[in-house]
């Protein structure tokens, strides 16, 4: 089925996915990062990627799946089900990705791992699936979703989450032009979620919230067991505290204004 309305979500994807890519480009604002920059930079992600992973995904999930069922215990079961699946999926791969050994720098602050910085773009790269899921079934859906206003929504936290994959590929030390390119790449995952739902539109739209309870659950492994406790090592947790409040005070504006 290759119509007018199949094309257009495809293309309303493909435009937000690639401004992840604007985010990612974000990076090269400042010429130098100090180690200190990267920290808050980082905590900032986590709160940015925090407040994503409740006021997109886990919050809006719960109200849909609540419509599973009129038995809120089914309902419940199937949410928690799905959350506790993302924890699990994400912990999993925390295991079987190869570790390295913490290697102190030079000025006696660790460096934050390329394993580290993997683990988290592969918790934003799944989110990004039902996020381009529901673009999708959003197209494909038109009478009761605002389909425009949805990728206009998802088109400008891109900018924020490219921004953060550029940030802790940095924060690992690769090259800021390799970093903003990752995020371009990531992004069109996005695309591929549409795809996915345009193409299953039959029961895609009881795929989508379970797939966005999930990734909120892989989401918030990464931010609590990785990036919190990889930045909150050096001390100045006030600092940091703030930082994380930025990104999730700036994400839930978004949030609110573009609702
Ligand atoms: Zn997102």
């Amino acid at each position: 089925m290759i119509n007018s309305v199949f094309m257009q979500g495809l293309g309303a994807a493909v435009v937000a996915g690639l401004i992840t890519g604007v985010g990612g480009f974000m990076i090269f604002l400042k010429r130098k990062y100090s180690q200190e920059d990267i920290n808050f930079m980082l905590n900032l992600a986590a709160g940015v990627m925090l407040a994503a992973s409740f006021f997109s995904l886990l919050c809006p999930a719960m109200d849909r799946i609540r419509m599973f069922d009129p038995d809120v215990h089914v309902a419940g079961f199937w949410y928690a089900g799905a959350v506790f699946a993302g924890v699990a999926l994400i912990w999993l791969l925390n295991e079987v990705l190869p570790h390295e050994h913490n290697t102190m720098g030079h000025h006696g602050l660790r460096s934050f791992s390329l394993r580290t910085a993997w683990l988290f773009i592969i918790a934003i790269m799944l989110h990004k699936l039902p996020e381009g899921l529901a673009v999708g079934v959003a197209y494909s859906a038109e009478d009761f979703i605002n389909p425009h206003s949805l990728v206009i929504g998802i088109a400008l936290h891109n900018i924020p989450e490219g921004l953060t994959i550029a940030i802790s590929l940095v924060a690992a030390k690769v090259s800021k032009l390799r970093a903003a390119f990752t995020a371009l790449l990531v992004g069109m995952v996005q695309p591929v979620g549409a795809l996915v739902g345009l193409l299953t539109m039959d029961f895609s739209d009881k795929i989508v919230p379970l797939g966005m309870a999930l990734a909120g659950g892989t989401l918030l492994f990464v931010v609590i067991n990785e990036i919190l406790p990889e930045t909150y090592g050096t001390k100045k947790t006030e600092k940091s505290a703030f930082a994380v409040f930025a990104g999730f005070i700036f994400m839930a504006y978004l949030n609110m204004v573009l609702d």
